[in-house]
Parts: structure tokens; C-alpha cells; sequence
């Protein structure tokens, strides 16, 4: 049969197949009711497994899909399983996942207003939610970006390049090289951002609880003076869930009038929980800040809400110029490619915004406060079992304990064999040069069985 060129796009029963088969295939995976955990393959495995699927014709849907169902999506980890504890899971709900196929459906493009205006529309209702939330004032906006190495990138640009705006219009010299401030505690992907911008990162000391404070800030502040364009506040380290003294470091970013960045990508979801709000005092005083959806927000990969208390600044920073855009340049809409690094752009906020208008946002702060639950009760349990040792008190959902006695190859070897049996996915982490186990708490589905039984297996 001759390849007609409409192949790939015509109405015809070829496509019709493959669209089934590819939403069959989506919804079953959807509602596993024991969704597998799985396991990665090696490259040899694979390549015998799956050999060959880019031919010049095609090896049809019907095969692709099944290949990708049997053999592919299995070497896969399941990043939503209650049992994978490591690095942040996700978590997505039913409804974001669903919605996801929706945008995938649609074409849209999220970069505009002129060509995606009910999406960022949707997209902004979620955002202005959550500015309100950390209490930020009217007129503070953001974009969903891709994730928050790049949300924190984005918002450091915007801050630096405030930063030489005004002195520029102060007609102060720039400094020899720009100087981004954070603690020793803060996440890679701000010295990440840091090499990207080639500016010097100045790591100040957090206090014995891992707490960055602003006495801490201040001294690094009379270090580096006028070379300093921002510091990063971070609410909720990777490892342990530290959220920063945000308040006492916004004293500071204030009297200095230094740009305050809070790296919320992990913990700031938890801020939703009414009581933990005084944990987060000070976000409120942020220029800008980052939380991503795809960690404790429950939304599907990839997403990070990225907020600036004054857009017109990540405007004056962001925007493209070029003669194709000037439609869009040229107007006074809301385009979110102008507010980070990005130009075309995914409206990879609707799942979250579908799953808010479903479930509403009450159901979001009981979801988050049961992990935040769930970790105090597995820290108690931790603390109240021979020969396990309870790292640090968890503050939000990560729980960081020692096996007495047993070494980096011990734990190795336990959690390939967790994975082997497919009970769990914990991988071991470190501390203070020390190996230690670590448990993150984001599923809902994850219980306190779930986690009892994989202490169980520890010896
Ligand atoms: C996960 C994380 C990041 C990076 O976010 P990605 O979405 O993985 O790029 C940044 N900061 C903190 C505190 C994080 O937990």
C-alpha cells in the first residue's frame, strides 16, 4: 500500500484504532487497582526485549502499544506507588491525571493570551490561589513552569536583573561579579542556577536545628554588600523537610533591600495545612517564590508554580523580542512565556486547576495534613523500636532514621532487595557523611502499614 502523506492525521479506521487503543491502554493504567512498582532494566535487557521499533514503516499501534505496555512502562519505577518513598514521589490525583489527557488532546498553546486565553485563565485562577494563600498582595501573579530548577532559575534572572536596574538608575558601578546568598542546607538547583547565571553563590550557616536564619544572612550580607542580587529562603529542604526562618531573613532582605526568593518546591504545599502556617511565617514578604505541583500538590509531572510579588519585574527580564512575536509584545495581555525562561509552554497547570475545581481545595489541605500526620506517627514508631535511630524530629513529611549498626552497603543491599520484592522503593540517602534511610511521605494511599511493614523488613 502507498504511504499516503495524510496517514498520520486522516480520520480513517487506522486512527480510530490507535486512539482507542491508546486511551484503553491510559484508562487501565489509570485505575490499576494495585498499580505496580516496577523496576529499571539494563539497556542490553531492553534492546532484546524491545528490538527494532523505528523502522522505515512503522511497526503499527497494536505493537508499539503493547510493547510499551508489557515491556516498557514495567521498567519504569511507579512514582505514585505508596511503597516508592525516595527522593519526592508523586502523587497525582485521579482528576489531574485524567485532565492531562485533555491537554495533551487539545493543541493549546500556553505561552499567549492571544492563543490560550481559557487555559492561563484556568491556569491564573490556581496561581492567584495559592498567591492568597502565602499571603501574597493583590497583584502578584507567576506561571507554571517546567520544574523548580528552572522556576528557581527564572525568578533568580528577574532578581538580578532588578538588581543591576537599579543600580544602574542609582549610577552605581556592578559589582565584579554578582552574589546569590543561601544555606549550606538549600537545594542543588540553585547553585544549578548560579552556574547558569555565572554568578558566586555565598552559603550561609544554618543553625544546629538546619534552620537558615537571619542573623546567619546578615553576616554574609556585611560580607559581600552591594555584589549580593538575592537570597534564597528555602521552605523545606529536600532532605529533610527543614522550612528556613523566613520571617527573621525577610527582616533582613528588607532593611538591606535585597530580593527574597523562597524555594518552596517540595514543602510549601504544606502551608495549605492551617496549622502549619506559623511554620511558614515571612513567605508572605517574599519578591518571589516557587512550589511544585508535581511534588505535594498532587498534580502529574511537570509542574512548578513560579509567583513574583511584582510580574512587571519578570517582564522587564523575561520577555522575547523578535519581529514574529511583536502581535504578542506589542499587547497588554497576560503571557506567561513572559515571565520565565521558556517561549513555547505546555499549559501544564490544567490538571491541577481541573483537579481543585473537582475535589475543591478543602480536600487538598486534608490530603496534605494526613502525610504531615502520617510522618509523626512513623517518627514515634521509628523512635519507639530497638536498634533504629530517629535522625531528626520531622517538621514536614520526611522521616530520616538510622538501622543501628549497619553500613552503606547494608542498606544497599536491603533496598535492592525491597525494590526486588516490589514491596518498596527507599534508596538510601545521607547525613553528616553518614549514611541513613529515609522515608517521604507524599501519596495519600501511603499507610502506616505501608511503611510499618517496610520497617519490618529491616534486619
Ligand atoms: C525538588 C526540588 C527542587 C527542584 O525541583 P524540580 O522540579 O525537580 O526541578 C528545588 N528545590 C527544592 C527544595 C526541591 O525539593
Amino acid at each position: 500500500m502507498p504511504n499516503a502523506p495524510q496517514r498520520m492525521h486522516e480520520l480513517s479506521e487506522e486512527t480510530r484504532a490507535t486512539v482507542d487503543d491508546v486511551l484503553d491502554y491510559a484508562r487501565r493504567r489509570a485505575l490499576y487497582e494495585d498499580v505496580p512498582l516496577d523496576k529499571p532494566l539494563t539497556p542490553r535487557d531492553l534492546s532484546r526485549l524491545a528490538p527494532r521499533t523505528i523502522t522505515a514503516d512503522g511497526i503499527g499501534s497494536r505493537r508499539a502499544i503493547a510493547l510499551w505496555e508489557n515491556v516498557l512502562a514495567p521498567a519504569c519505577v511507579t512514582t505514585d506507588h505508596p511503597g516508592y518513598l525516595s527522593f519526592i514521589p508523586s502523587a497525582p490525583s485521579k482528576a489531574a491525571i485524567a485532565f492531562d489527557l485533555v491537554v495533551s488532546a487539545s493543541a493549546i498553546y500556553g505561552g499567549s493570551w492571544i492563543e490560550g486565553s481559557g487555559a492561563v485563565f484556568a491556569e491564573n485562577e490556581v496561581l492567584h490561589w495559592l498567591a492568597r494563600e502565602f499571603g501574597l498582595p493583590e497583584g502578584a501573579g507567576g506561571v507554571f513552569m517546567q520544574g523548580g530548577t528552572i522556576g528557581n532559575l527564572s525568578a533568580l534572572v528577574t532578581a538580578r536583573d532588578a538588581a543591576r536596574r537599579r543600580q544602574r538608575e542609582a549610577g552605581r558601578t556592578a559589582p565584579d561579579r554578582w552574589v546569590v546568598v543561601c544555606s549550606a542546607e538549600a537545594h542543588s538547583s540553585i547553585a544549578s542556577a548560579a552556574a547558569v547565571m555565572d554568578v558566586d553563590v555565598a552559603v550561609a550557616r544554618p543553625g544546629g536545628d538546619g534552620r537558615l536564619r537571619g542573623d546567619a544572612v546578615e553576616a554574609v550580607l556585611d560580607a559581600h554588600g552591594d555584589a549580593v542580587f538575592a537570597v534564597v529562603a528555602t521552605a523545606g529542604t529536600t532532605n529533610f523537610g527543614i522550612v528556613d526562618d523566613i520571617a527573621s531573613i525577610a527582616d533582613v532582605t528588607e532593611t538591606r533591600d535585597v530580593w527574597l526568593h523562597v524555594d518552596g518546591a517540595y514543602g510549601l504545599a504544606a502551608m495549605l495545612v492551617e496549622h502549619m502556617r506559623p511554620v511558614f511565617a515571612g513567605v508572605e514578604r517574599a519578591d518571589s517564590l516557587i512550589v511544585d505541583p508535581h511534588k505535594w500538590l498532587f498534580a502529574p509531572f511537570d509542574a512548578c508554580a513560579l509567583l513574583y510579588r511584582r510580574p512587571a519585574l519578570a517582564l522587564a527580564a523575561h520577555t522575547q523580542r523578535a519581529e514574529y512575536l511583536d502581535t504578542i509584545t506589542d499587547s497588554a495581555d497576560w503571557n506567561p512565556s513572559d515571565l520565565g525562561i521558556q517561549l513555547t509552554r505546555r499549559a501544564r497547570g490544567l490538571p491541577l486547576w481541573f483537579s481543585l475545581a473537582t475535589y475543591g481545595t478543602e480536600e487538598y489541605r486534608s490530603a496534605i495534613a494526613a502525610g504531615i500526620d502520617l510522618a509523626r506517627r512513623i517518627a514515634d514508631e521509628i523512635t519507639a523500636r530497638d536498634g533504629f535511630t530517629l535522625v531528626r524530629d520531622p517538621q514536614l513529611s520526611v522521616v530520616v532514621f538510622r538501622r543501628d549498626g549497619w553500613t552503606l552497603e547494608d542498606y544497599r543491599a536491603w533496598s535492592d532487595r525491597l525494590l526486588e520484592d516490589q514491596r518498596g522503593f527507599v534508596v538510601p540517602s545521607s547525613h553528616d557523611g553518614e549514611p541513613v534511610l529515609r522515608f517521604a511521605i507524599i501519596s495519600p494511599m501511603t499507610t502506616f502499614e505501608t511503611l510499618t511493614g517496610i520497617l519490618d523488613t529491616l534486619r
